[in-house]
């Protein structure tokens, strides 16, 4: 009976020695949905209290019939790339944000627009800059990568590969919002105020940043066959000039996509993402240190970015479909869907 317990026991402890131990790593490698996405609309000073009923309803509408167009192509196995396009086309489609239509003004009351877009299979990418008559920018991002050696086209030279390319051209006039012009004037005006006060610390950005939501878009998706595709299209910042281009075409500040660790997109105050990295930055702690996607999110946003004085947020996606809303605003236009079809809209820091 005796020798029986003995080689029960050995065999109890061959067997536990001969079962892998689940590092934490391996517990944060799995897949929590087969396909998902996320968006957003722009972060910024968004106060409910400045909001009415029907402003935040618009929003919350718009942003539900975007993510559910990218949403419906992931789940009939399309791809992420076709997702995103098509996600944030409905976007710009819409004044509501500041890309494609409703982009926001320049100083010289013109529109430019950046986008940019990423394959995280390919480690491919396209950019857009400073375009003022493409309809699309993310489509003529993609094109971009898709049928140049380019990464970033800008300006006119952009336009005519888009026009080449049978993209959508439109009279700049497209663009044109009452809401942004207004938004301009305001700005234009108090500036001259400080100018007229001899107030050297006003930057011509100052009013915009305390003063109104930025609104660009964004996505990220992850299809079914674990290609990540991230995209942001933004019209830039109210009252720039001298062709100031911001961080959303670029790739790594704006947008990043890598199958390996995440795709994210960001919005905020550009000067700052472009000096943080912050795109490529979320997916290198994931790989050089292996963080998991809510630790990067949160060390990039609300350490790194925050410590060097940057506003805004970011939306980012991982390979084993894992979500990030991060963003050090009061708020920032948001949405996700999982592969079971549970939608998450927010606009609030909530
Ligand atoms: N990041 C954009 C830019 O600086 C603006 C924004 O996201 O609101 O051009």
């Amino acid at each position: 009976m005796k020798n029986i317990y003995l080689l029960l026991s050995l065999l109890l402890f061959l067997s536990a020695c001969d079962t892998p131990k689940k590092t934490s790593n391996e517990q944060k490698d799995t897949p929590i949905n087969e396909f998902a996405i996320i968006i957003h609309g722009g972060a910024g000073t968004i106060l409910k209290k400045n909001m009415t009923p029907e402003k935040e309803a618009a929003y919350k509408t718009k942003l539900e019939e975007a993510i559910r167009t990218g949403y419906e192509i992931l789940k009939n196995g399309g791809s992420s790339g076709d997702a995103v396009v098509k996600t944030i086309q409905v976007m710009e489609e819409s004044p509501l944000f500041n890309a494609g239509k409703g982009a926001v003004f320049t100083h010289d009351e013109t529109n430019e627009l950046d986008a940019s877009f990423m394959d995280g299979k390919t480690l491919n990418a396209g950019a857009v800059a400073g375009v003022k008559d493409i309809k699309s920018p993310i489509e003529a991002a993609r094109i971009v990568m898709t049928n140049s050696d380019h990464v970033m086209l800008s300006g006119s030279g952009a336009s005519q590969f888009a026009k080449e390319q049978g993209l959508e051209i439109v009279d700049p006039s497209y663009f044109y919002t009452e809401n942004r012009f207004k938004s301009l004037q305001r700005i234009k005006d108090k500036e001259k105020t400080a100018l007229d006060h001899n107030d050297k610390e006003a930057s011509f950005y100052d009013a915009d940043i305390k003063n109104s939501k930025f609104g660009t878009v964004g996505c990220v998706a992850l299809d079914k066959n674990g290609n990540i595709t991230a995209g942001t299209s933004t019209g830039g910042m109210t009252n720039k000039r001298w062709g100031r281009i911001g961080d959303s075409p670029i790739i790594g500040s704006g947008t990043y996509a890598n199958n390996k660790t995440c795709g994210v997109s960001s919005t905020g105050w550009g000067e700052y993402f472009i000096r943080s990295q912050v795109a490529y930055d979320i997916s290198a702690q994931m790989e050089y240190q292996q963080k998991s996607l809510k630790e990067a999110t949160k060390d990039v946003i609300q350490n790194k970015l925050t410590k060097l004085g940057g506003t805004g947020g970011v939306v980012a996606l991982d390979k084993n479909g894992n979500m990030s809303f991060e963003f050090n605003t009061a708020g920032m236009y948001r949405a996700s869907m999982n592969d079971k079809g549970d939608l998450i809209i927010k606009i609030y820091n909530d």
